[in-house]
């Protein structure tokens, strides 16, 4: 597969497209007066440094500290806010309505059926097996009646199942499927070795996405990542709002990503919390089966004499949230539980002990 044979699926008007091109597009040198973006040249009403400004739309720096703690150009980094934009974003510029579908493998991460309703786009799913990988069977018969599939989303490590899927199945599918494979890397920080961002290079096909919103701790700053070929990344920034990712939260991307080992501390932590965790949760009488993690969180199945969203309301009851999968496929009597503080552990396992 060549770049050529991924560009030949961008949607016409995206090809076409001129962008908006902002102020700060058309002068990005440095001035002594800036009276070209209609701001407020008095500043901001609550006084902080630039806050009257308009952000880099770019994030430049972002993208310089990015590839140089992952090794890529940055060219080849697309910053969205959050990963939801980067889905968003694929869909609009990949699948038409009516022409272009997505094929999901539920259980899975809610937005990339979220996302592909708002943009009406249809999707096919293709269930995860029994040991919640990719069903290669089912998968390879779908792709030889369906030739309308443009996308396909591999959530690795799986939301909310835990698991890291093989890396056998999706090089085939990297190498077989007609269409963008964008593989989720949200959880990639707690088992790093497995990152698709490495071979990049080697396909054009080959979307990924990861988030500042797990093991950086900055969910609140809405800021996600795509690494893909420069001429996809150039085709997301061409389609995204000229000015995505606000100034603030661009600040304390930058303030963050320059204290990587911080964030590499408190995984070696959180692994060894999960680990404490999935200890204790093997003497809970109603937990029938915990499965393998490679994420800060774990699916547990309930035993069929209790009912996990009881368990989930008696959970609420004692203060405590957990996440009730138990309606999505293969995860019947679901829990999903996030590997909280030692402190918060105690009082989960405490409140789990005493559910009836
Ligand atoms: C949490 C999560 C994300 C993160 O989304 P953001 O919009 O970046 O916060 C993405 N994908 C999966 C599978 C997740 O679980």
């Amino acid at each position: 597969m060549t770049i050529e044979d991924v560009l030949a699926w961008v949607r016409p008007h995206v090809l076409a497209l001129k962008p908006y091109s902002s102020a700060r597009d058309e002068f990005s040198g440095v001035a002594d007066v800036y009276l070209d973006a209609n701001e407020n040249s008095l500043g901001a009403v609550a006084h902080a440094a630039d806050w009257h400004r308009y952000p880099d739309p770019h994030a430049s720096a972002i993208k310089h500290i990015i590839a140089a703690l992952k090794g890529v150009k940055p060219a080849q980094i697309f910053v969205g806010n959050g990963s939801d934009e980067a889905i968003d974003l694929l869909y609009r510029v990949f699948c038409a309505p009516g022409q272009a579908s997505a094929l999901l493998m539920p259980p899975t991460y809610g937005m990339y059926g979220v996302s592909a309703a708002i943009n009406a786009i249809e999707t096919v799913q293709v269930p995860l097996n029994q040991q919640f990988q990719i069903d290669r069977p089912a998968l390879q018969k779908v792709l030889e009646q369906r030739h309308d599939l443009r996308l396909v989303f591999v959530c690795s490590p799986n939301n909310p199942t835990g698991n890291l899927l093989d890396k056998a199945d999706i090089t085939w599918l990297l190498d077989h499927f007609n269409g963008i494979v964008v593989v989720d890397e949200a959880y990639i920080d707690f088992c790093p070795e497995a990152s698709w961002v490495p071979v990049l290079n080697q396909y054009p096909n080959l979307v990924v996405v990861q988030t500042l919103s797990k093991a950086w701790g900055l969910a609140s700053l809405r800021m996600g990542l795509a690494y893909a070929h420069e001429q996809v990344i150039a085709l997301l920034n061409k389609v995204k709002p000229p000015y995505n990712l606000s100034g603030p939260a661009q600040e304390a991307a930058l303030l963050s990503l320059s204290q990587a080992q911080e964030k590499d501390h408190k995984v070696a932590e959180i692994l060894t919390l999960r680990q404490q965790l999935l200890t204790a949760l093997r003497s809970v009488p109603c937990i029938e089966h915990i499965y393998s993690t490679d994420a800060n969180f774990v699916l547990v199945r309930l035993k069929a004499t209790w009912n996990a969203t009881q368990v989930y309301q008696d959970l609420t009851k004692a203060g405590i949230v957990v996440r009730d999968r138990s309606s999505q496929v293969g995860c019947e009597n679901c829990l999903r539980i996030t590997v909280g503080t030692a402190a918060e552990n105690q009082k989960l396992l405490a409140a789990l002990l005493s559910v009836e």
